[in-house]
């Protein structure tokens, strides 16, 4: 096992788009990382990264295909009995020494993330904590894979039931938290036993990457890590057809997640879907009003409104339909949309031109629905950016009350009851985060019970913590991230009935 060493860590005066830069090469993000080797692909073509602020290149990584994903599958596999038979406190230590590892790296990380990914670097800065607090919360909990013994059915047996790692873990991660959706699924994955191919998103591979640089460093056993850059069908096809990858977890589109689950029946893979939501925000009569317009604003714009758990649909009762509106359109235009280095910027660029085209489409639809435009002016004239949009007076037939904005837009919907805010609420296909303001502690009740989701954050819009149970019911997927659940997914459950 080697030691932790330090890379060279650039200069900190430099600026975040040149720290990213001195990282990239410094670390030399350009190889995919199989068996405990980097390595380009066998076409020795590449994925061009770029910085969505910019439209500019900041790297590229190697365009691989299936002959390489077995590669990293045989590599998971040889691995795989090893680090399994590993003490729970032996693996808990390489999960310290990584975790260790990236808080030493926390400003580097955070740069990275900003130029791949385009958020402000305040809120970069925040994903790399979750990212750490994840990696911490699972070295602990990879002490605590217990079992149990019941009681048996005959005098003379006993019965044990122990948890064992799954085995080999295909990891498919999206673009949107490109660190700490790596970190959210192989934390708890290696803390198990279990031996892990993460396939990262092609426009963010590079945070990937760098988690995999750290894990070189914390001394992780050869194969037990590994990350393919490439082409997105030929590596799932290789993940989900192979038998010897007993699971995948995925978070994405619930799309893709529906096509890797029929790709995935033919093994009978154990699958941690977390997929897409469209998340209602209710903000009933009785509502603190300044402090609903606050958390919107947070649940709304975070990450220029590219998250699963982004508010995509606002519900607001009569009563406080108008104050709330204007209060929430006022720091709607207020916001600073910009590249996320500069300090000042509030709103970051969508991740490509496509996830432009995508909400040009919904807004042009809502207001063939009748939506108003509320828009923000001065936005940059290069890269992927979006003005934040209000949107009020559209109705529930317009597309994106069924579809994930995915951007900094805001529809406002009007309504009369309690029993009509939970009949909107659920009236879509997913089912993922919601948020509730109200002062009415009867009413907070009532309605969280009725709402199809997985999380609900009452009077807050944020509701993100590494300890608790994370993921969605109906099509936004199945399994928990995070706490205790989150370590489950990666463990079976077989029992011993022993005869005396
Ligand atoms: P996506 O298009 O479904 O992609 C997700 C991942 O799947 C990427 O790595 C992508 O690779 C890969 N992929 C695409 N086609 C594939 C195929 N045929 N076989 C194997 N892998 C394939 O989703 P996204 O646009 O990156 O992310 C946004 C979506 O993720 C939203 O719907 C959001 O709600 C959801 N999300 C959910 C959660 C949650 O916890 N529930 C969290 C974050 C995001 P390429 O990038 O190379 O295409």
């Amino acid at each position: 096992m080697s030691m932790i060493s330090c890379l060279p860590v650039s200069d900190p005066d430099c600026s975040g788009l040149d720290r990213a830069r001195a990282m990239i090469a410094a670390w030399q993000l350009d190889k995919a990382w199989i068996g405990g080797e980097w390595r380009g692909a066998d076409s020795r073509e590449e994925i061009v990264v770029i910085n969505p602020a910019t439209g500019k290149k900041i790297g590229a990584v190697p365009f691989l295909r299936t002959s390489e994903t077995r590669r990293a599958i045989d590599a998971a596999d040889a691995a795989f009995a090893g680090w399994a038979g590993l003490l729970a406190s032996e693996r808990a230590g390489f999960l310290k020494r990584w975790r260790d590892l990236m808080i030493d790296h926390q400003e580097d990380l955070a740069c990275l993330i900003t130029a791949e990914q385009g958020k402000p670097i305040d809120q970069a800065r925040r994903e790399v904590v979750g990212a750490i607090a994840y990696a911490e919360w699972y070295g602990e909990e990879a002490r605590r894979a217990y079992g149990q013994t019941m009681p048996a059915n005959q005098p003379d047996r006993r019965v044990i039931v122990q948890k064992h790692p799954v085995g080999v873990v295909a990891a498919i991660t999206p673009w949107n938290f490109p660190l700490t959706m790596v970190v959210r699924k192989c934390a708890p994955a290696l803390a198990a036993g279990c031996t892990v191919i993460v396939k990262p998103a092609e426009d963010t591979p590079l945070s990937a990457l760098a988690v995999a640089k750290l894990a070189e460093m914390a001394g992780f056993p050869k194969g037990v890590f590994n990350v393919v850059t490439g082409q997105p069908g030929p590596i799932g096809e290789a993940l989900t057809g192979d038998v010897r990858v007993r699971m995948l977890s995925f978070t994405g589109s619930t799309a893709i997640g529906k096509r890797l689950m029929v790709q995935c029946a033919e093994t009978v893979k154990k699958l941690s879907m977390e997929l897409g939501g469209n998340a209602p925000f209710i903000v009933f009569d009785d509502a603190d009003i300044d402090a609903a317009v606050a958390g919107a604003m947070i649940s709304k714009y975070r990450n220029a409104g590219q998250t699963c758990v982004c508010a995509n649909r606002i519900l607001v009762q009569d009563g406080v339909y108008d104050a709330f509106v204007a209060k929430f359109i006022a720091a709607s235009l207020a916001q600073k949309t910009g590249d996320g280095f500069d300090a000042q910027t509030d709103i970051g660029p969508l991740i490509n031109a496509r996830a432009i085209s995508k909400v040009e489409r919904l807004i042009t639809d809502a207001v063939a629905h009748g939506g108003v435009l509320h828009t923000a002016s001065n936005i940059p004239d290069q890269g992927f950016f979006i003005a934040p949009t209000v949107i009020t007076g559209l109705s529930t037939d317009a597309a994106c009350f069924n579809e994930e904005l995915f951007a900094p837009v805001a529809p406002i919907y009007r309504f009369a009851t309690e029993a009509d805010a939970i009949h909107l609420a659920n009236h879509v296909k997913t089912g993922l985060s919601s948020y509730i303001y109200s002062r009415d502690i009867g009413r907070i009740h009532r309605v969280a019970d009725a709402l199809d989701v997985g999380v609900v954050g009452i009077n807050d819009g944020t509701t993100s913590h590494e300890g608790a149970p994370f993921g969605g019911v109906k099509e936004s997927g199945q399994g928990r991230e995070g706490g205790h659940w989150g370590l489950e997914e990666y463990l079976e459950v077989k029992y011993l009935n022993i005869a005396l």
